[in-house]
């Protein structure tokens, strides 16, 4: 038998949404609870999120119609069918299904902890092919993230910051505890399941190109991640027979101005619609992807180093900072606000060498160090494409179509930016870890980003706010199926 420190019925590895949640649903349930979290406070990557899906949510269900009244909210069904179609049928059924069917609690449960929801909208302006499950509460992550701290504080959940867990503990084939690093001494700690929310591994560039695809660029991304969730998770699951086939994460992918930060007007001014040159000298894309966050992420992460750039002309700058952006990035980049900071902000990145500016588009391309003929030969048949109004080499769509032609000329370098990562642990429609024969490791579970399941290769980006939803619901769950098996 193991002997123990200390005691509880649950243990719950990281303190952000989804470890949150898990812990208020036991502690309402009687149960005592600990969550141990590495970083002085709790928060994690929850609070940057802005939106969280949900199917069929009061909120939905209240406001009737969508912003925009050609679409409706999403019914469940539609939402199961998208994450598989986009996921071409990789996602787990199960664990979609579990998701989609309890994401409307999420709200529920926030709307009876006094947040209130200001839009359910999706992350772009008017994109068909999103679904309209983007619940923007007040205060955004940040605030939710501190009303349920508050909630299960309240309930006497016991939280250890700055307690990393480094070991589970197991028993006969049983989770039963987990072995934490306390102030540099070793805490043992049992519990009658343990449930690990350690965020994934998205600010580890050597897992993201080692267990997604994105292996060409992982060294070259904007980590927007905070840097403790690198896999922890992962490796503890792995530890105790986790199915070690089913490693293959996605990256939950923005885009933005490297080295610069999501609500850079610059990073933004970058990432509309302009013209985009890898290192190559070459266009890559119809930058009309613009307009889906997640699309402009997985084309740059497909170049090679993943190094883009954005050429822009003054006409350009000029409307950007009159008219403001042409597309949204939730509330990064505001659609059509004047960018009212960007003259200031290039100003600073062409100071510091970030940014390059030339009355030329040869010296722009001398500048940013690409081959510069191939430069201004697709910069004058962009420009060709613009006079007739078709670009017959990626089809962008006309009303983006704007020449290059107004000195001077800006070079803005931008990024695939990693929001974290989103699998690692196969996991049953109970949040169950599942070993390789698919069959559940007694007494473990794993929820949020540490969980396989809701998406193939890449980040759905059509479900706005999934990630953020997911880490919510799969806590829940977990959380109601450990207490079940306490019974
Ligand atoms: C800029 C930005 C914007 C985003 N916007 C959105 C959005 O609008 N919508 C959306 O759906 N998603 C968004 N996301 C992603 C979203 O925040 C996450 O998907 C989700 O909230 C993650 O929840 P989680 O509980 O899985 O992980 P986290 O919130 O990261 O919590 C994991 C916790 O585990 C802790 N931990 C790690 N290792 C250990 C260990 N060994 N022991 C103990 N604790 C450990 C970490 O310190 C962390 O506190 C965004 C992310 C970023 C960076």
């Amino acid at each position: 038998m193991a002997d123990f420190d200390v005691e509880y019925d649950l243990i719950v590895v990281g303190g952000g949404a989804s470890g949150k949640s898990a812990a208020l649903i036991a502690a309402r349930a009687g149960k005592s609870v600990v969550l141990l979290e590495k970083m002085p406070e709790t928060g994690g990557l929850s609070v940057y999120a802005e939106g969280t899906a949900a199917f069929e949510s009061v909120e939905q269900q209240e406001r009737k119609t969508p912003r925009l009244s050609k679409y409706h909210f999403p019914t469940k069904a539609e939402g199961i069918e998208k994450f598989m179609s986009y996921s071409h049928q990789r996602a787990s059924y199960e664990v979609v299904k579990a998701f989609v069917e309890n994401s409307a609690e999420t709200i529920s449960i926030y709307r009876d902890l006094g947040v209130e929801y200001k839009a359910v909208d999706i992350a772009a302006e008017d994109d068909p092919n999103e679904l309209w499950t983007f619940h923007l509460p007040e205060g955004l992550g940040a605030h939710c993230q501190e009303v349920l701290l508050d909630a299960i504080e309240k309930l006497d959940v016991d939280i250890f910051t700055s307690t990393p867990v480094k070991e589970l503990i197991s028993e006969n084939g049983k989770v039963v505890g987990v072995v934490a690093d306390s102030d540099g001494a070793p805490l043992r700690i049992g519990g009658k399941a343990v449930i690990l929310a350690t965020g994934g591994m998205g600010s580890s560039p050597d897992r993201i190109a080692q267990y997604s695809w994105f292996a060409q660029s992982a060294h070259n991304m904007n980590v927007l991640t905070p840097l403790q969730n690198v896999g922890d998770g992962l490796d503890l699951a792995l530890s105790v027979g986790a199915d070690p086939n089913t490693i293959t994460t996605c990256p939950l992918l923005a885009a933005g101005g490297r080295d610069m930060t999501m609500d850079s007007q610059c990073g933004g001014a970058g990432v509309n619609p302009g013209v985009w040159i890898n290192r190559n000298g070459k266009r890559f894309a119809a930058e009309s992807v613009a307009e889906n966050i997640g699309d402009i992420g997985i084309y740059f992460g497909k170049q090679p180093g993943g190094i883009v750039w954005s050429i822009l002309d003054q006409a350009y700058i000029d409307r950007l900072t009159h008219e403001g952006s042409e597309i949204a990035i939730g509330e990064f980049v505001v659609y059509h606000k004047p960018m009212a900071r960007l003259t200031t902000e290039l100003e600073a990145a062409i100071d510091s060498g970030l940014v390059k500016k030339a009355d030329t588009v040869e010296d722009l391309g001398v500048q940013m160090g690409v081959p510069v003929e191939s430069f201004v030969s697709t910069i004058d048949e962009y420009n060709d494409a613009c006079r007739e109004q078709c670009d017959r080499a990626y089809g962008k769509k006309p009303q983006y179509l704007r020449p290059i032609a107004q000195a001077p000329f800006f070079a803005i370098p931008l990024a695939t930016g990693t929001m974290g990562s989103a699998g690692g642990i196969r996991v049953n429609e109970h949040m169950q870890v599942l070993d390789a024969d698919y069959m559940p490791i007694d007494g473990l579970y794993a929820v949020g980003l540490d969980a396989t399941g809701l998406y193939g290769d890449t980040y759905n980006m059509e479900i706005p706010g999934a990630a953020n939803g997911f880490a919510h619901t799969s806590g829940r769950i977990a959380a109601r199926h450990a207490i079940a098996q306490m019974a």
